[in-house]
This record gives structure tokens, C-alpha cells and sequence, in this order.
């Protein structure tokens, strides 16, 4: 069957071609380690590591490659402001070298808890710096690059290319949207990929260059790492949707300009997570992290079927109330597959004949371009469908499971099933002596979801299981 992704470059659904049979080279723009990563981030990595699983739902051996951003990031994506994870250790008084260790460990803290699997290689910025200065001498001497003011900056006039990912207008852009303009670039969209001139004092993070003591700009990392790991042409880059019109279209200026060669055949970008303030991200702070997850009583495993409920190339809407009615429905789904695992005994270590018709849909639509939405329907539909045995539904939920990476062959936390309904019983009594007819009917409806009918007896109300 054919697998079928969305591809930004084009910007339409093409059928996967892998550059190798049977094996897949997939690059991840990783995180910039200055701070601990919020729930919006953790979605891309949850889109990643489902991209991943379904590749090798498809039979692909795999090779992920993620970086880990610990020099270089300045606040913008663009060379404006100041280097994140310099002004990081300074608020927390920290050394920067600190700071990296700290959050790269929090970050894959957060990433295990959501079932994400470790990438094949992870590689750090700082330990890849000889490789990027080599990068930019590869650029400098075919005449790619120009220096002023101290810093080699990519010269976008020598790249005809520049900026097709984003469908940038450049005509348009030329005056910028962004005011402060570095004045020595020759054009506004001009990169930086060496700084020798720090706009701050007391930079921590320096290294000899043929240009100067200095540190790389921030895109170079990843044409360095991606190239050094998976080849001069590899098949899939993600990333957030962030990413295009800056960072992901100067990495491929410099990547293309350096090798002469198409350097990624498929782009696969992740819509954002949103809350009523709009992206969400640190700046607003309106954000959640998984510790926030945690206290407000939610396993990590809930927000990750939470992000399945949303196609990946949409925006999802992030809110305590969409998260606690992912957190009943994964609930309920463990309880119907531990009901038929103590009925049957365990899931079955194998299947004799054909699976149904839904695990084929699932199939297929995993196949197409990562439906995960489709995918959780079609899982439901085969535990509500009475023709098929409970041996059967358990086989195929653990094949399932492969891609969903929910743990659903864990045994699930004892319940509370009575105490929570009595609470909702209650809140609704409450509701309705306060006059609040929406809540109210809103709590009703949520416990007919449940299975739970309610009764107005002369001794108050009652509950019962339909
Ligand atoms: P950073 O650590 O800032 O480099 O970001 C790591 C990843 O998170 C990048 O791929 C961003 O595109 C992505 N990202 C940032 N904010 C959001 C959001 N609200 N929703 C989804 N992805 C995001
Ligand atoms: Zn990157």
C-alpha cells in the first residue's frame, strides 16, 4: 500500500519515495534546550514520533536524527535579539554548559512520559561545531558568503532558489516586516552563519574560527548534522510549521548551495497548538508543560491521546476541558480492554486468519499522510463491533498500539469509577440549585457519555448504569 504524506514543499499529498529501499532517513529540528519545553512544543515531537512509528508500520527501517539546539538561538528565529540560552543562564544563574544539561535531561523526561521514542541519534550543537565551521567554508569558497561587521553572513542574491519552501515574495519582503534590520546585511533575508561580533558581553560559548573566535549562527547546525548523518540527499525533515519561512528555508539555501544537490525530498511540518491567546509558546504565557499536566491530575499519556483526537496539519485547540475528556475516554478504553483481557485471559501472542475490516481502514488511513484521528475511530469501531471476538479485538489493539504508542497493554490504575460519578451527581445538583441549566445539562450529558442514566427520586437523585 502506498504511503502518502503532505508534503510542504509542493504543498500537496505525494506517495512516499524512499532515496534507499526499504529504509527511511528522517531529520527532526529538536529543541532549543534553554527552558522547559510547553505542550505545543511536545506536539510536534508527538507528530514526530508517530511519523516514525507509521514508517515502520510501512516496513521501513528507520533512522530519525534530532539535534539538540544548545548554542546560537537567538530570540528571534531571524539574527535579531539575544542568544536564548545566554540569557537563560543569566536569569538563573547558571553556566550556560549547565543550563544544556539540565534541560536536554527534561526535555527527554517529558518525551519518555508521552511514549516518544528516543531518536537513533541525537546530536548536540556544541559538539558538532568543527562540521558546521567546515559547512561555511564549503559556502565561503563558492562564493556564497560575505563578512561585514565581523560576521559571515549567506549571501540570498547568489541563490536564485531562496525561499521557495515558503513561497516567500522577496519583492515584497525586501523592506522586511521586521524593523530593526541588521545593517550590515546586503539584504534583509541574509543570514547569519558565524558570529564573531557578539551583541553581549561575556559570551560564554566561543570557538576558534578562520573568522574569528566566535559561535555559529543558528541554522548551519542542522544543514551540518542532518548532512554528516543521513547524506548530502535524504528523505523526510520536520518540524513545526514555525520553521518555514525562516530557519527551514535558509537551512536548505545553504545546504543546496553547498552540494550543488536537492537536499530533502519531503518536508512534513506540524500545525500548531493553540490556546484563546493563539500559539501557544512561553512569550504569551498562556502554556502548559507536563509537570502542569501532572499537578492538575492528568497522566502525560492523556495529552498524547489528546494530540491523536487532532490531524496533525491542523491547529488543535488546547484547554483543561478538551484535556479531561481525553483523559475519560482513554480511561474508558482501558477499562473495555482490561474487561476483555480478564474475560479471555491476556492478549494473544498470535492471530489465526484474516484481521477485520478495520484494522485494513486503520491501515489505511495511517497511510494517508498520518490520519490519527481516523485511526482512534477505527480502533472504537472494532471494540463496539459485536461479530468479533475479544481475542481478536485485543490482537489487533496491540498492532494498533504500535502506532498510537498509548501503552494500552498496561494494566490500567485502579478506578474510581463510583466516587467520580457521585462528584459529577453532585456537581450537577449544585448546578441546578444555582439555576445553572447549561452546566447542568451539560454534566448529564456527560455522564449519558459514561453510561450512566440518572433518576429525580423523592430522596434526591439517583444513579444507575444503562
Ligand atoms: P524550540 O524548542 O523553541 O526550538 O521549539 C521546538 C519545536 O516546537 C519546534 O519544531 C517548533 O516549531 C515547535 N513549536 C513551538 N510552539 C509550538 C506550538 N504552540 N504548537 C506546536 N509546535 C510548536
Ligand atoms: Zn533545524
Amino acid at each position: 500500500m502506498d504511503l502518502k504524506l503532505f508534503n510542504t514543499m509542493g504543498r500537496e499529498l505525494q506517495t512516499f519515495k524512499p532515496v534507499q529501499p526499504n529504509k527511511v532517513g528522517i531529520y527532526a529540528c529538536g529543541p532549543t534546550v534553554y527552558n522547559n519545553a510547553h505542550v505545543g512544543n511536545l506536539r510536534t515531537f508527538i507528530m514526530v514520533d508517530i511519523l516514525r512509528r507509521v514508517m515502520e508500520l510501512a516496513g521501513y527501517e528507520v533512522k530519525l536524527v534530532m539535534n539538540i539546539t544548545d548554542v546560537g538561538h537567538l530570540s528571534s528565529d531571524a539574527d535579531d535579539g539575544e542568544d536564548k540560552m545566554e540569557a537563560s543562564a543569566r536569569e538563573k544563574k547558571m553556566t550556560v554548559w549547565d543550563i544544556a544539561e539540565y534541560y536536554t535531561k527534561a526535555f527527554f523526561d517529558d518525551t519518555s512520559s508521552l511514549n516518544i521514542i528516543k531518536p537513533s541519534v541525537t546530536c548536540k550543537a556544541t559538539d558538532h561545531i568543527d562540521s558546521m565551521i567546515n559547512l561555511v567554508k564549503r559556502l565561503e569558497e563558492k562564493g556564497f558568503t560575505y563578512e561585514a561587521g565581523g560576521n559571515v553572513y549567506f549571501d540570498i542574491s547568489k541563490f536564485p532558489d531562496y525561499g521557495k519552501l515558503a513561497k516567500l515574495n522577496l519583492d515584497d519582503l525586501q523592506a522586511g516586516s521586521r524593523i530593526v534590520v541588521d545593517k550590515y546585511k546586503k539584504n534583509p533575508h541574509d543570514f547569519v552563519l558565524w558570529f564573531t561580533q557578539s551583541k553581549y558581553e561575556n559570551h560564554a560559548m566561543l570557538w576558534d574560527s578562520p573568522w574569528g573566535k566566535g559561535y555559529p549562527g543558528w541554522h548551519i547546525e542542522c544543514s551540518a548534522m542532518s548532512m554528516e548523518y543521513l547524506g548530502d540527499t535524504f528523505d523526510i525533515h520536520c518540524g513545526g510549521i514555525d520553521l518555514i519561512p525562516v530557519h527551514h528555508t535558509n537551512e536548505i539555501a545553504q545546504s543546496e548551495a553547498a552540494t550543488g544537490v536537492k537536499w530533502v525530498n519531503y518536508w512534513v511540518h506540524g500545525e500548531f497548538l493553540v490556546t484563546p491567546k493563539g500559539k501557544m509558546s512561553k512569550s504569551t504565557g498562556d502554556f502548559m508543560t507536563i509537570k502542569g499536566l501532572i499537578e492538575q491530575g492528568f497522566d502525560p499519556l492523556d495529552y498524547r491521546y489528546f494530540c491523536l483526537t487532532g490531524h496533525y496539519s491542523s491547529q488543535l485547540q488546547f484547554s483543561l476541558d478538551a484535556m479531561e475528556s481525553a483523559q475519560n475516554a482513554r480511561k474508558s478504553l482501558m477499562q473495555k480492554i482490561q474487561t476483555m483481557r480478564e474475560k479471555t485471559g491476556g492478549f494473544p501472542q498470535g492471530f489465526n486468519g484474516d484481521l477485520s475490516a478495520h484494522y485494513n481502514s486503520f491501515v489505511e488511513n495511517a497511510m494517508n499522510n498520518l490520519n490519527m484521528p481516523r485511526c482512534l475511530g477505527d480502533m472504537w469501531n472494532l471494540i463496539r463491533d459485536d461479530s468479533i471476538s475479544d481475542e481478536e479485538k485485543l490482537y489487533t489493539i496491540k498492532k494498533m498500539d504500535a502506532v498510537f504508542g498509548l501503552s494500552l497493554d498496561k494494566e490500567p490504575v485502579k478506578l474510581d469509577l463510583d466516587g467520580e460519578i457521585q462528584k459529577l451527581v453532585d456537581d450537577r445538583t449544585t448546578a441546578r440549585k444555582n439555576k445553572d441549566w447549561a452546566r447542568a445539562d451539560e454534566i448529564r450529558d456527560k455522564l449519558l457519555d459514561m453510561g450512566i442514566v440518572l433518576e429525580d427520586t423523592p430522596q434526591g437523585v439517583r444513579w444507575k448504569k444503562k
